[in-house]
């Protein structure tokens, strides 16, 4: 479980891409096209894509969710008023 910093959404982060996947498949048509040279840029492109995910809050879309069972989580959730049930 984890807490947004931003608006105080508890739960669990949603996973997002950078970049876009129009342009991606544009450098692959490309470097077909060019038999090779855009594959050049698409390769790394599609590289950082899948390296560069980011965990976002669902809600508001910030990537500022930090881990719920933290000393700053449960102080995040007390200034949210958000009751944590204790394991
Ligand atoms: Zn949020």
């Amino acid at each position: 479980m984890k807490i947004c910093r931003n608006c105080g959404y508890v739960g669990n982060e949603k996973s997002v891409t950078k970049g876009s996947f129009g342009l991606e498949i544009a450098l692959w048509i490309l470097g077909f096209l060019t038999v090779g040279i855009f594959i050049l840029i698409a390769l790394p492109y599609t590289i950082w894509r899948l390296c560069s995910g980011e965990k976002v809050c669902p809600k508001c879309k910030s990537n500022a969710m930090i881990p719920l069972d933290t000393p700053m989580g449960k102080k995040i959730a007390e200034d949210f008023k958000i009751k944590i049930e204790e394991k």
